[in-house]
């Protein structure tokens, strides 16, 4: 999943998550300061930047990306156990990582979350404590930057209220999971 900043990509995540326990998130490390509410190893895993670039040099990532002077990284340890133990990984990343995801898993199930309007994602961004006008319009100018990018994915959710959006993020997921190509093995099995 991607989104702008604000989109409430973290939110719906969570929520999905928390209604298909089968299904895992893949935690990025981050060198970003804690927002209040998040936690140290179900949000990101927060690390300092000389861990980050240890980690890094070791080849402890999928991919990393700079976004707004911080570093993030997808560690490839977890994503690659949970995908052999037959989980669904959901993946939080900017559309650079979503770039690098579509060539490494081309049968991922690509999504673009987005707010309803700019003042609302404006406001979520406020509410969330960018109270910075620097930082904000930096956020709603990254934003910009990636809503042009939102043509790359799959589909398209509207973040309004989260009822809908996540009804319609579970369609996706339930419909994607009826494709022909991944029930062959349970059509063999029919047969
Ligand atoms: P935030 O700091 O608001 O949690 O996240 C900022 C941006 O970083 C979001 O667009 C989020 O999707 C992206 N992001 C979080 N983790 C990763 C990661 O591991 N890799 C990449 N490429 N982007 C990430």
């Amino acid at each position: 999943m991607s989104g702008p900043s604000g989109a409430g990509k973290g939110t719906l995540c969570r929520t999905f998550l928390n209604r298909h326990p089968q299904a895992l998130f893949s935690v990025s490390y981050t060198t970003r300061t804690m927002r209040p509410g998040e936690v140290d190893g179900v949000d990101y895993r927060f690390v300092d930047r000389v861990t980050f670039e240890a980690m890094e040099r070791q080849g402890g990532f999928v991919e990393t990306t700079e976004i707004y002077g911080n570093r993030y990284g997808t560690p490839r340890e977890p994503i690659d156990h949970h995908l052999a133990a037959g989980h669904d990984v959901v993946v939080d990343v900017d559309t650079d990582g979503g770039k690098w995801f579509r060539r490494a898993y081309p049968d991922g199930v690509f999504v673009f979350v987005v707010a309803p309007s700019r003042r609302v994602l404006r406001q979520r961004l406020m509410r969330r404590g960018v109270v910075d006008q620097a930082e904000l319009s930096r956020r709603l100018t990254g934003g910009d930057r990636e809503m042009t990018r939102a043509v790359e994915y799959d589909y398209l959710v509207v973040n309004g209220r989260l009822s809908q959006s996540m009804a319609a993020l579970e369609a996706i997921a339930s419909a994607e999971r009826c494709r022909m190509i991944r029930q062959r093995q349970l059509l063999t099995q029919l047969r």
